[in-house]
């Protein structure tokens, strides 16, 4: 019963990694791609009031598309096969009637969605699809109407996904062993990407962007040194849910797990800026690593992925045994390291205390893990350098030294 658990976790981490090569193989055949033109949204409002609020999305053809609620957030989903996203900048942010936003990208390779948020409990009144006719484009329309939090919670049992359900199982895969004289593995993790953005800067630059090029650039130098297996969680803009992040490096027997994100702080007057260095810990260090969990935990509820009651339960079964206080111990080795290097090298740091809190995507138990937020997208001078890629280049090469001299440190301490 456990073990087939364990697989049924496994299973679609092993499709997204198995659909990502897919999509890398395919970006590589792009011209003989381009034959099969894709369903291309290129436009999206909301109408109406708080008694019945209409999205529109335009495309350039009818697609099949599945519509369902999500509770808490309360959220609609529309998901669609391969759907192109053309959609003007800055749009989805404007709030109307029941809709607070809207975003929308790859949730899985082949695989696109729409996320709305919405202000209360309500009812799908209607959702279809019209067929271009005339000059007029196809239309995703849904008409959402409120309801109160009884009638909408009955609804939504009555019309629960097939697909999603059993997604609650949290077995935690065990980390693949490796032959004693392998290369060790580094996964990096760029966050975010496709229906969740992430943060994003004023003139639209978006966290899922910059982090992205940047664990290409890290990629790259770890490579050069020869040293190690270097591999990505996602390198294209499709959306990875936290879980499959951390199975992903399990499955790839990582020795290092680094989660790259891009940091965001509301308040103007304060300058936040640089980069600043994160562990796992049950209780937060501070307010702000606690906030930022909680930001950074909430992706998955951004995208639309319908989260176990599992955030407790999922920091409950860490930092219990030796083994995991041992990859703790690590964990924070490497995160020194890391302020260390990107302080010397003047890339520029928020600050150099160790910060710690619950994230969800450094939860593995076996695999010393450290989020790095690079700096703050809030902040025109960090946008700049983050946009920078001779701050890119000298940053990644203090990320790469650290990683470097972490390795290094543990093989003169443990020389088998
Ligand atoms: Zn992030």
């Amino acid at each position: 019963m456990q073990v087939q658990r364990v697989r049924a976790a496994v299973a679609p981490a092993l499709a997204v990694a198995i659909g990502a090569l897919l999509a890398l193989a395919g970006s590589m055949l792009s011209s003989a791609h381009a034959a099969a033109k894709p369903i291309v949204a290129n436009d999206a409002r909301v109408a109406g009031d708080r008694e019945r609020t209409r999205f529109i999305a335009d495309l350039s053809k009818k697609v099949d598309v599945r519509v369902f609620a999500l509770s808490n957030p309360y959220r609609v989903i529309v998901d669609a096969p391969d759907v192109s996203f053309q959609m003007p900048d800055g749009i989805g942010k404007e709030q109307r009637g029941l809709v607070t936003a809207y975003r929308y990208g790859l949730f899985a390779p082949g695989k696109a969605r729409i996320v709305i948020d919405v202000a209360g409990p309500f009812l799908i009144d209607k959702a279809f699809v019209l067929e271009s006719r005339d000059d007029q484009p196809a239309r995703l329309v849904v008409d959402l109407v409120p309801t109160d939090e009884k009638t909408f919670l009955a609804k939504l049992k009555e019309a629960r996904p097939p697909e999603e359900e059993g997604g609650a199982a949290q077995a935690i895969p065990q980390t693949a062993a490796r032959p004693a004289d392998a290369k060790p593995v580094v996964v990096l993790d760029p966050g975010h990407g496709g229906v969740d953005p992430g943060t994003s800067s004023a003139a639209g630059i978006t966290e899922k962007e910059v982090v992205l090029t940047f664990a290409r650039t890290l990629k790259a130098k770890l490579e050069a040194t020869g040293h190690y297996e270097v591999y990505l969680t996602r390198d294209d803009d499709t959306f990875l849910p936290l879980r499959e992040r951390v199975e992903f490096a399990q499955k790839k027997g990582a020795s290092l797990f680094l989660s790259i994100h891009a940091d965001y702080f509301p308040n103007k007057i304060d300058k936040a800026t640089g980069a600043t260095v994160y562990t796992l810990s049950e209780d937060a260090s501070d307010e702000e690593a606690r906030a930022l969990a909680a930001k950074e935990n909430f992706s998955d509820a951004l995208a639309g992925v319908e989260l176990p009651n599992d955030s407790d339960e999922v920091l409950a079964n860490i930092l219990i045994d030796l083994a995991q206080r041992e990859t703790q111990n690590r964990s924070v080795v490497f995160a020194r390291s890391i302020v260390g290097e990107l302080a010397s090298k003047g890339a520029g740091v928020h600050t150099k205390k160790l910060r710690s809190a619950g994230f969800r995507v450094l939860k593995a138990p076996d695999i010393p893990s450290v989020l790095l937020e690079l700096g703050f997208l809030s902040n025109p001078d960090d946008e700049k350098r983050l946009t920078s890629e001779a701050w890119r280049d000298r940053t990644a090469e203090a990320v790469a030294e650290s990683i470097e001299a972490y390795f290094a440190k543990r093989v003169a301490r443990n020389p088998f």
